[in-house]
């Protein structure tokens, strides 16, 4: 939540169901959310035991990593490593989403109504009435413009008052549970601000480019884009 760049780090296992699901008292693998993909990476238990995480989520409330094979006991200590390529591409993906969507929004009046963020390919949703691919591309060339300019990206957190009163807030219209009193902001300084629990890049240059990849009609208002980060 507060370091996007967190690689390793050391945790203790709180506890274990079906041998394979483990909770950490802390951890920096993202669970599936917000239409972003999943952390994988590996832990080490004191014994030099590697396990694979093959999948991260949010059951309940707390983050679940599923392990390759059964062996870590409740109370052990693990080293907890990242695969950083992985995360790093869906960093990138997910900046590049908002970034997309502040432009849709600022200067076409559309608004991103989901998104999902995958290391081969991003896909936005828009509500755009009629199919207007020139739109789609003269957008993408804009956010590519911006990501020349290299903006910094910051996180930081509002109260939940404060934040309800900004409503461009919330523009992805990706609800925030109401027992969240801080609400966690993204901010590409001086374009963008979103409220948002996921992992970015902390310079918009890290993105490198956006490319268009093709479109699709979905419906009335419903219009999918998809892109490439490269
Ligand atoms: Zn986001």
């Amino acid at each position: 939540m507060d370091d996007s760049y967190l690689k390793e780090w050391d945790a203790e296992v709180i506890s274990v169901s079906k041998e394979k699901f483990i909770v950490l008292d802390k951890t920096a693998f993202y669970p599936r959310g917000g239409g972003v993909e999943w952390d994988t990476g590996t832990i080490t238990t004191d014994d030099g035991t590697e396990f694979k995480v093959v999948y991260t989520g949010k059951f309940s409330g707390e983050v679940s990593h599923e392990l390759d094979h059964a062996g870590v006991k409740k109370g052990d200590m693990v080293h907890c490593r990242l695969d950083w390529d992985r995360r790093y591409l869906l960093m990138r993906y997910h900046t590049a989403a908002h970034v997309l969507s502040g432009v849709f929004f600022n200067e076409y009046d559309l608004k991103v109504t989901g998104n999902q963020l995958t290391i081969e390919k991003g896909r936005i949703d828009l509500n755009m009435g009629e199919m207007d691919v020139d739109l789609i591309k003269n957008a993408i060339d804009r956010s590519n413009d911006l990501i020349k300019k290299d903006l910094s990206v910051e996180i930081y957190y509002l109260s939940r008052t404060d934040a309800e009163n900004d409503p461009v807030l919330f523009k992805l219209a990706m609800g925030f549970p109401h027992e969240i009193e801080m609400i966690r902001i993204v901010d590409i300084k001086g374009f963008d601000r979103q409220a948002d629990g996921g992992c970015h890049v902390k310079s918009l240059s890290e993105i490198g480019s956006i490319e268009f990849l093709n479109a699709a009609n979905k419906g009335k208002d419903f219009k999918r884009v998809y892109f490439q980060v490269q």
